[in-house]
């Protein structure tokens, strides 16, 4: 089942929550920031053992301080235009992070809007590529969970996924 909701991620109690990262995977603005200050230094420490991480790509993280389990980094696109593989380089950090998420054996697992804060990348269009991933995994997970931070993200995901 997918869900939609509005809420700050760091505070589900899911199996895994994604995070939206930078490619360095040492921290960020926006909700990455937010996941590094609610789980602690120790996130800060793994992912320094990591070697970042490529655009698409994903690696794992324990929650340490965080109600989840698990955190799943990935590095989505920087909007330029639409015409530099953004949509099929979002997918994959989608289809990517379920894929993680199935080898931990998670049910339930959040993502939040990747992409579409200092990236720049338009909401509706990176929704729609979001929702599709979901649906494509939706009977793998008992819940994938669309984090919304504003409830203006709420209105469009809802009514894409209606
Ligand atoms: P990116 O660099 O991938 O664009 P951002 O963190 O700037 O990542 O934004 C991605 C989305 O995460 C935006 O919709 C932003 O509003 C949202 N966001 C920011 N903080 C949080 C949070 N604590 N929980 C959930 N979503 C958040």
């Amino acid at each position: 089942m997918i869900e939609i909701i509005q809420a700050d991620i760091t505070t589900l109690e899911v199996d895994a929550i994604v995070n939206a990262a930078n490619s360095s995977l040492l921290g960020g603005g926006g909700v990455d920031g937010a996941i590094h200050r609610a789980a602690g230094p120790e996130l800060l420490a793994h992912n320094k053992t990591l070697g970042g991480c490529n655009v698409g790509e994903v690696k794992l993280a324990p929650g340490f301080e965080l109600p989840a389990k698990w955190i799943i980094l990935t590095v989505g696109p920087v909007w330029r235009g639409g015409n530099e593989d953004e949509a099929d380089l979002l997918s994959n950090c989608y289809v990517n992070s379920l894929e993680l998420a199935l080898t931990k054996s998670c049910q339930h697992v959040a993502f939040p809007a990747i992409s579409t804060g200092i990236y720049g990348y338009p909401v509706e269009a990176a929704a729609k590529i979001a929702i599709n991933a979901m649906k494509n995994y939706e009977n793998k997970f008992e819940r994938i969970i669309a984090c919304c931070f504003s409830e203006n993200d709420v209105e469009i995901y809802k009514k894409l996924l209606s």
